[in-house]
């Protein structure tokens, strides 16, 4: 069996959806499949730990209803996983053996959660609606949790899991977030994670899990944990398979040039999977978050269409809340990248803001602890380049427009 669409895309989730918005924005004519394997209309990855912990119904992680896509006049090919890509022939294969053949093709194929060599029944990654069904069931009964890894897993998750619960956290590195604050910012971080009765262990890593009432958690320190579940946040890697298999030029992710489109002419690439230009350091990247999947889904889309749309790179750009806490991080986040760093903390408040600045004196960075709700305004600033307004700008939007006022 065979079918032929003009464009498909596999992968709906940020990238894929995005991309099938902006097709049928600009084409209402043109022939749209959407595949995924999982079988389901899009939903938030990002809310997950919230449903885990009771706080959302299932239904409020939905993005878009099933009539979505009909409404759209897209043909939905979901519970069905592609098992290879022949570029030469256009083609894709199914895993049910039937054949999709393509005019233009998408990868939004994201990524796949990376475990742990020991595991455990009561051990689960968190990427996709099954795994949060399993932790979800698993966390009824907890009285302890522990988490592996403290990036945008781990942490809300803990955050989110009902109280009253002994929750533990096992890092690696030697702060939280390492990946997208500097030491000073976790510090700050930590302590109100610790007030809130986290327990991190930090440098450590789980060696063996044994099996009882509770898991036995043997870490590498020495030290052993018991806790009724693991949750395991190590990371993600690309779902390349595909275009490995295919011959496309894959680094880590997919290698794809300023219009979103891989080594072959055809087939694009966004998000989780693609790696392509950083905004700020030009280098290219997989920046793994929300933001970067629908710019990037939507810069591919255009271009499907023979649009000419360069993309200017994605940003490193994360906003969550934990365990009472905002934390937001946009651009560069080291001393070590910048020219100049101008920061300010606020011990009564909890406010804390440090921005990054280049030798033009331009903003290429900024993190933000407390409420968060100026991250916007730092968004632009690295966004367009802008050079630093002054420090009034650390205060919060309202003195940040009567900085603007005296300026202009
Ligand atoms: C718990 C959690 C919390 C997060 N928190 C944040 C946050 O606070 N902020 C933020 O910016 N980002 C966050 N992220 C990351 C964010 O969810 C991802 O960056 C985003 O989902 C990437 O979107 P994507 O479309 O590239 O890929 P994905 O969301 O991974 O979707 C890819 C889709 O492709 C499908 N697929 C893959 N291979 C095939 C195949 N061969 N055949 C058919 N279908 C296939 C998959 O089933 C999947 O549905 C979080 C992620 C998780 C898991």
């Amino acid at each position: 069996m065979s079918a032929h669409y003009d464009f498909v895309i596999i992968g709906n989730s940020a990238a894929g959806l995005q991309a099938l918005r902006t097709l049928r924005r600009h084409d209402r004519k043109s022939s749209i499949a959407i595949i995924d394997r999982e079988d389901c209309p899009a939903y938030s990855r990002v809310l997950t730990p919230y449903y885990i912990g009771g706080q959302i119904p299932r239904e409020g992680l939905d993005i878009v209803q099933h009539s979505f896509y009909s409404k759209l006049s897209a043909t939905t090919l979901f519970g069905q996983a592609v098992v290879a890509l022949d570029p030469d022939n256009h083609s894709l294969k199914l895993a049910d053996g039937s054949l999709v053949t393509f005019g233009k093709l998408l990868l939004a194929t994201g990524a796949e959660a990376r475990t742990l060599s020991v595991t455990s029944d009561r051990s689960c990654v968190l990427r996709h609606l099954a795994d949060a069904d399993k932790l979800a069931e698993l966390l009824k009964e907890a009285k302890s949790v522990t988490a592996i890894g403290a990036g945008l897993v781990s942490l809300p998750l803990l955050s989110h899991a009902p109280e009253p619960m002994e929750k533990h956290l096992v890092i690696g590195s030697d702060r939280v977030f390492s990946r997208v604050v500097d030491a000073e910012a976790a510090e700050i971080i930590e302590a109100q994670l610790e007030s809130r009765g986290l327990k991190i262990h930090k440098r450590d890593d789980i060696a063996e899990i044994h099996e009882g009432r509770q898991l036995e958690l043997q870490l590498n320190s020495g030290q052993r944990l018991n806790s009724d579940l693991l949750v395991i946040g190590k990371g993600v890697t690309p779902n390349t398979r595909l275009a490995v298999d295919a011959g496309l030029e894959v680094a880590e992710g997919v290698v794809i040039d300023d219009f979103c489109r891989s080594s072959h002419p055809d087939i694009y690439a966004a998000g989780d999977t693609a790696e392509g230009k950083d905004f700020t350091s030009g280098e290219k990247t997989i920046q793994g978050n929300w933001m970067t999947a629908v710019e990037q889904g939507e810069n591919a889309a255009l271009n499907m269409l023979g649009r000419g749309c360069a993309y200017q790179g994605s940003l490193k750009n994360n906003i969550t809340e934990i365990f009472g806490l905002e934390v937001a991080t946009i651009g560069h986040y080291q001393d070590s990248e910048a020219s100049q760093v101008v920061s300010s903390w606020n011990k009564v408040t909890g406010r804390f803001r440090k921005v990054f600045l280049d030798e033009k004196h331009r903003v290429i960075g900024a993190t933000m602890i407390g409420e968060t709700n100026d991250s916007g305004l730092y968004y632009q600033l690295v966004s367009t380049r802008s050079t630093f307004p002054g420090r009034e700008l650390l205060n919060g939007t309202a003195n940040y427009a009567q900085t603007k006022l005296r300026l202009a």
